[in-house]
């Protein structure tokens, strides 16, 4: 089911309601045919972004292209653009048949043949058939979040806008409708925008991920590029799961001074001279990159306080006096709550940050 996808572009909008602004001066460049993912938390103007590239929110300043054309004034029915809400809006009294034909019945212009092709396509790609004569009330939540997919698909528009679709649903069948959005993704080759405020979301569907905080983009890139290489501390404890350790040092002759663990730990003079302009930093470390060692100089003893087995890895939750330390261990290794360990890491896992405004400094 082809759709002819299109460009989306964001030229320093900026929204503001009673005096604050609730997207401020967001650029945005989103490639035909690609797959999106706005994230951030709640509150940050991720809907307020969705809402004016549908035309159903004005920007206060700045500009919108829809295919390279201007479409900042545009009415949200000229911009072909389908919207799918966390809530779904079925019309009750209809069937699952009659909820996806309503749409293109209203519009007027396409033969009945022609509803009756597209709504067979939207039966066959989201597997509705068994549930056509259903009324909204009689399905589950996932089948109901299907039918308003198809609602959104039996449209052929250029862009899809979700937002936050899967927030009602439980955890399995999120993790289920996750890879359908993939597929669908797949199969359209449509322009999808999806938001959400669930970093595993973003990182397992985007081609490309949009982190937002307070209105302002915070970073643009691959999964891999933000988890890999956060551009600030917002980024670096915002994805990943669990979040990375990050914490405060100075740089001091024995290395680097990890302060509330009152422990030093040294580093190569290479890694030492970034510290000559900024002797106090931030300091990430993901809980993968710990190696439980032997005591040494480049060891940092812990106390084991928590254990988390999850099955395919396990977390330990652990303690070197006033810091806490998340260490992502090998599931087929013992530990004891309360055992005292040894970490060390290596220095080119480690990120750093401002310690005043949060950007990276690696
Ligand atoms: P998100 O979708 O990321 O949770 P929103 O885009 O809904 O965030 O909201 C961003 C900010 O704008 C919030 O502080 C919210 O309270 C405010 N906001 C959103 N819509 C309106 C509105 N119609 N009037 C006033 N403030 C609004
Ligand atoms: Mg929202």
């Amino acid at each position: 089911m082809a759709t002819a996808p299109s460009s989306i572009e964001l030229r320093n909008v900026s929204k503001n309601y009673l005096g604050s602004e609730a997207v401020d001066s967001v650029s945005i460049n989103i490639h035909k045919g690609e797959f999106v993912v706005l994230v951030g938390p709640s509150g940050c103007g991720k809907s307020t972004i969705l809402r004016m590239i549908a035309g159903l929110e004005q920007p206060t300043s700045g500009e919108i292209f829809l295919d390279g054309k201007d479409a900042t004034s545009l009415e949200p029915k000229d911009r072909d653009i389908a919207m799918v809400f966390q809530t779904h809006a079925l019309y009750p009294h209809m069937t699952v048949l009659q909820n996806l034909e309503f749409g293109l019945k209203l519009k007027g212009h396409y033969s009945s043949s022609e509803i009756r092709e597209r709504v067979r396509e939207t039966v066959e790609i989201l597997d509705l058939e068994p549930i056509l004569d259903r009324k909204p009330k009689h399905l589950s939540g996932g089948q109901r979040q299907r039918v308003a997919l198809g609602r959104a698909i039996v449209r052929k528009p250029r862009i899809f806008l979700f937002d936050e679709p899967l927030s009602n649903l439980d955890a399995k069948m999120r993790n289920q409708m996750r890879v359908e959005f993939g597929r669908l993704h797949t199969r359209l080759q449509a322009t999808m925008v999806f938001v959400t405020h669930d970093q595993t979301e973003a990182m397992t569907m985007g081609d490309r991920i949009i982190c937002l905080a307070d209105g302002r983009i915070q970073q643009v890139g691959t999964p891999m590029e933000l988890y890999s290489h956060p551009a600030n501390e917002f980024v670096a404890s915002f994805i990943g799961v669990p979040p990375m350790n990050i914490f405060a040092a100075q740089w001091t002759k024995d290395g680097l001074f990890f302060e509330k663990a009152g422990a030093s730990f040294p580093v190569s003079p290479n890694f030492a001279a970034m510290f000559r302009t900024m002797p106090r930093v931030l300091i990430g470390v993901r809980p993968e990159f710990f190696t439980v060692s032997s005591a040494s100089p480049k060891s940092i003893p812990v106390t084991v306080e928590v254990i988390e087995p999850l099955g395919s890895e396990t977390l330990l939750y652990t303690q070197c006096n006033d810091l806490s330390l998340v260490v992502r261990v090998s599931p087929l290794a013992k530990y004891e709550v309360g055992e005292k360990l040894y970490l060390s890491l290596d220095e080119c896992n480690i990120h750093l940050f401002d310690i005043s405004t949060g950007a990276g400094l690696l």
